[in-house]
Protein backbone atom coordinates (compact mmCIF):
# COMPACT_ATOMS: atom_id res chain seq x y z
CA UNK A 1 0.00 0.00 0.00
CA UNK A 2 0.80 3.49 -1.29
CA UNK A 3 2.15 5.39 1.99
CA UNK A 4 3.04 9.09 1.08
CA UNK A 5 5.74 11.15 2.78
CA UNK A 6 4.90 13.06 5.73
CA UNK A 7 5.54 16.04 4.41
CA UNK A 8 3.56 15.98 1.24
CA UNK A 9 1.77 13.49 -0.44
CA UNK A 10 -1.65 14.22 1.40
CA UNK A 11 -4.09 15.17 -1.19
CA UNK A 12 -4.51 12.22 -3.95
CA UNK A 13 -6.39 14.93 -6.42
CA UNK A 14 -2.91 16.01 -8.09
CA UNK A 15 -0.57 13.47 -9.13
CA UNK A 16 2.86 14.45 -10.61
CA UNK A 17 5.28 11.47 -12.63
CA UNK A 18 8.18 12.86 -13.35
CA UNK A 19 11.59 10.94 -14.26
CA UNK A 20 14.70 11.12 -17.01
CA UNK A 21 14.12 11.44 -20.34
CA UNK A 22 13.01 8.05 -22.38
CA UNK A 23 11.81 6.73 -19.46
CA UNK A 24 8.33 6.18 -20.77
CA UNK A 25 6.64 8.92 -19.48
CA UNK A 26 4.67 9.65 -22.26
CA UNK A 27 3.85 5.98 -23.28
CA UNK A 28 2.55 4.93 -19.26
CA UNK A 29 0.69 8.44 -19.76
CA UNK A 30 -1.00 7.14 -23.18
CA UNK A 31 -1.58 4.21 -21.76
CA UNK A 32 -3.47 5.43 -19.04
CA UNK A 33 -5.53 8.39 -21.06
CA UNK A 34 -6.53 5.05 -23.52
CA UNK A 35 -7.26 2.58 -20.39
CA UNK A 36 -8.43 5.02 -17.15
CA UNK A 37 -10.55 6.99 -18.06
CA UNK A 38 -10.97 7.94 -13.75
CA UNK A 39 -7.95 9.81 -14.85
CA UNK A 40 -7.52 13.70 -15.79
CA UNK A 41 -4.55 13.55 -18.14
CA UNK A 42 -3.35 17.37 -18.01
CA UNK A 43 -2.49 18.61 -21.71
CA UNK A 44 0.63 21.47 -21.72
CA UNK A 45 1.58 23.66 -24.36
CA UNK A 46 4.60 23.59 -25.50
CA UNK A 47 6.99 25.51 -27.86
CA UNK A 48 8.18 22.15 -29.64
CA UNK A 49 6.95 21.68 -33.10
CA UNK A 50 4.06 18.41 -33.47
CA UNK A 51 6.30 15.15 -34.08
CA UNK A 52 4.33 12.83 -36.88
CA UNK A 53 1.24 11.55 -35.51
CA UNK A 54 0.57 14.17 -32.72
CA UNK A 55 -2.55 15.74 -31.98
CA UNK A 56 -3.19 19.64 -31.31
CA UNK A 57 -5.17 20.01 -27.57
CA UNK A 58 -4.47 15.77 -27.45
CA UNK A 59 -0.59 15.27 -26.91
CA UNK A 60 0.20 19.28 -26.61
CA UNK A 61 -1.10 22.64 -27.41
CA UNK A 62 1.15 23.62 -29.80
CA UNK A 63 1.74 27.50 -28.91
CA UNK A 64 4.44 29.37 -30.35
CA UNK A 65 7.07 31.32 -28.35
CA UNK A 66 4.83 34.56 -28.26
CA UNK A 67 1.51 32.78 -26.39
CA UNK A 68 4.41 31.05 -24.29
CA UNK A 69 5.73 34.15 -23.54
CA UNK A 70 2.16 35.80 -22.72
CA UNK A 71 0.88 32.88 -20.35
CA UNK A 72 3.79 33.04 -18.34
CA UNK A 73 3.39 37.26 -18.17
CA UNK A 74 -0.01 36.50 -16.86
CA UNK A 75 0.70 34.21 -14.37
CA UNK A 76 -1.31 31.58 -16.31
CA UNK A 77 1.28 28.42 -15.71
CA UNK A 78 1.47 26.64 -12.80
CA UNK A 79 5.13 25.44 -13.99
CA UNK A 80 7.19 25.99 -16.84
CA UNK A 81 10.80 24.63 -17.77
CA UNK A 82 12.87 24.86 -21.02
CA UNK A 83 13.30 21.03 -21.55
CA UNK A 84 16.51 19.53 -23.29
CA UNK A 85 17.77 23.53 -23.26
CA UNK A 86 15.37 23.89 -26.73
CA UNK A 87 11.98 24.15 -26.14
CA UNK A 88 9.52 25.37 -23.07
CA UNK A 89 6.83 23.15 -21.80
CA UNK A 90 4.24 24.25 -19.02
CA UNK A 91 1.17 23.52 -17.38
CA UNK A 92 -1.74 25.57 -17.25
CA UNK A 93 -3.13 26.52 -14.02
CA UNK A 94 -6.76 26.91 -15.07
CA UNK A 95 -7.06 24.42 -16.50
CA UNK A 96 -5.47 22.02 -13.58
CA UNK A 97 -8.06 23.65 -11.04
CA UNK A 98 -10.91 22.91 -12.98
CA UNK A 99 -10.47 19.32 -13.06
CA UNK A 100 -9.30 19.41 -9.39
CA UNK A 101 -12.70 21.19 -9.03
CA UNK A 102 -14.88 18.46 -10.95
CA UNK A 103 -13.93 16.27 -8.34
CA UNK A 104 -11.17 14.53 -11.25
CA UNK A 105 -7.91 12.95 -10.03
CA UNK A 106 -5.39 15.06 -12.08
CA UNK A 107 -2.26 13.51 -13.76
CA UNK A 108 0.62 15.78 -14.79
CA UNK A 109 3.42 14.17 -17.08
CA UNK A 110 6.09 16.70 -16.38
CA UNK A 111 10.03 16.69 -16.35
CA UNK A 112 12.15 17.30 -13.18
CA UNK A 113 12.11 21.13 -13.18
CA UNK A 114 8.41 21.40 -13.42
CA UNK A 115 7.86 18.62 -10.36
CA UNK A 116 9.80 20.65 -7.84
CA UNK A 117 8.06 23.63 -8.85
CA UNK A 118 4.41 22.08 -8.57
CA UNK A 119 5.95 21.11 -5.37
CA UNK A 120 6.44 24.37 -4.37
CA UNK A 121 2.76 25.83 -5.78
CA UNK A 122 1.03 22.58 -4.11
CA UNK A 123 3.01 20.82 -0.86
CA UNK A 124 0.35 18.00 -0.83
CA UNK A 125 0.51 16.47 -4.35
CA UNK A 126 1.59 13.57 -4.63
CA UNK A 127 5.24 12.70 -6.89
CA UNK A 128 5.92 9.30 -8.70
CA UNK A 129 9.40 9.14 -9.75
CA UNK A 130 9.52 6.75 -13.43
CA UNK A 131 12.15 4.64 -13.19
CA UNK A 132 14.02 2.42 -15.90
CA UNK A 133 15.07 -1.16 -15.20
CA UNK A 134 18.32 -0.17 -15.77
CA UNK A 135 20.70 2.40 -17.18
CA UNK A 136 21.09 0.10 -20.13
CA UNK A 137 17.51 -0.09 -20.65
CA UNK A 138 17.42 3.84 -20.59
CA UNK A 139 20.28 4.24 -23.36
CA UNK A 140 18.53 1.56 -25.58
CA UNK A 141 15.15 2.89 -25.40
CA UNK A 142 16.86 6.86 -25.87
CA UNK A 143 18.42 5.55 -29.12
CA UNK A 144 16.20 2.59 -29.93
CA UNK A 145 13.14 5.68 -30.55
CA UNK A 146 15.23 6.79 -33.19
CA UNK A 147 12.83 10.71 -33.10
CA UNK A 148 16.28 12.64 -31.99
CA UNK A 149 19.52 13.39 -33.84
CA UNK A 150 22.91 12.05 -32.16
CA UNK A 151 23.77 15.23 -30.82
CA UNK A 152 20.16 15.65 -29.36
CA UNK A 153 20.66 12.08 -27.92
CA UNK A 154 24.05 12.72 -26.13
CA UNK A 155 22.04 16.06 -24.74
CA UNK A 156 19.37 13.89 -23.06
CA UNK A 157 21.40 11.35 -21.82
CA UNK A 158 23.44 13.69 -20.19
CA UNK A 159 20.06 15.42 -18.86
CA UNK A 160 19.15 11.77 -17.63
CA UNK A 161 22.32 10.60 -15.28
CA UNK A 162 21.43 14.08 -13.81
CA UNK A 163 17.30 13.44 -13.37
CA UNK A 164 18.26 10.02 -12.05
CA UNK A 165 19.79 11.06 -8.74
CA UNK A 166 16.18 13.03 -7.97
CA UNK A 167 14.90 9.63 -7.27
CA UNK A 168 14.81 10.45 -3.16
CA UNK A 169 12.65 13.62 -3.64
CA UNK A 170 9.78 11.60 -5.03
CA UNK A 171 7.03 9.88 -2.59
CA UNK A 172 7.08 6.95 -4.92
CA UNK A 173 9.05 5.16 -7.40
CA UNK A 174 7.45 3.16 -10.15
CA UNK A 175 9.44 1.07 -12.10
CA UNK A 176 8.72 0.77 -15.93
CA UNK A 177 9.33 -2.67 -16.74
CA UNK A 178 6.51 -2.82 -18.58
CA UNK A 179 3.55 -0.13 -19.81
CA UNK A 180 0.60 -2.33 -18.65
CA UNK A 181 2.42 -3.29 -14.70
CA UNK A 182 3.47 0.65 -14.10
CA UNK A 183 0.04 2.09 -15.51
CA UNK A 184 -1.67 0.03 -13.12
CA UNK A 185 0.70 0.58 -9.88
CA UNK A 186 0.45 4.57 -10.99
CA UNK A 187 -3.35 4.38 -10.69
CA UNK A 188 -3.08 2.86 -7.55
CA UNK A 189 -0.68 5.02 -6.08
CA UNK A 190 -3.79 7.78 -6.87
CA UNK A 191 -5.86 6.04 -4.97
CA UNK A 192 -7.96 4.38 -7.75
CA UNK A 193 -8.66 1.15 -8.51
CA UNK A 194 -6.84 -0.53 -11.38
CA UNK A 195 -9.66 -2.79 -11.75
CA UNK A 196 -12.56 -0.50 -11.97
CA UNK A 197 -13.55 1.60 -14.82
CA UNK A 198 -16.04 4.03 -14.66
P1 LIG B 1 8.83 15.57 -25.59
O1 LIG B 1 9.41 16.69 -26.36
O2 LIG B 1 9.57 14.28 -25.78
O3 LIG B 1 7.34 15.42 -25.81
O4 LIG B 1 8.93 15.94 -24.07
C1 LIG B 1 10.15 16.31 -23.54
C2 LIG B 1 10.05 16.47 -22.04
O5 LIG B 1 9.16 17.55 -21.68
C3 LIG B 1 9.53 15.25 -21.29
O6 LIG B 1 10.48 14.95 -20.27
C4 LIG B 1 8.25 15.73 -20.67
O7 LIG B 1 8.02 15.14 -19.41
C5 LIG B 1 8.48 17.21 -20.52
N1 LIG B 1 7.23 17.95 -20.42
C6 LIG B 1 6.09 17.76 -21.14
N2 LIG B 1 5.15 18.62 -20.75
C7 LIG B 1 5.68 19.38 -19.76
C8 LIG B 1 5.18 20.44 -18.95
O8 LIG B 1 4.04 20.89 -19.04
N3 LIG B 1 6.04 20.98 -18.05
C9 LIG B 1 7.31 20.53 -17.89
N4 LIG B 1 8.06 21.11 -16.97
N5 LIG B 1 7.81 19.52 -18.63
C10 LIG B 1 7.01 18.95 -19.54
Amino acid sequence: PFSPRVEHGADPSVTVLAGPTAVGKGTVSRFIRENFPQVWLSVSATTRHPRPGEVEGEHYFFTSPDEFDELVARDQMLEWAVVHGENRYGTRRDTVAAAVEQGRKVLLEIDLQGARQVREAMPDARFVFLAPPSWDELVDRLIGRGTESVEEQRRRLETARLELAAEPEFDAVVVNDTVKQAARELVRIMGLDPDSVE
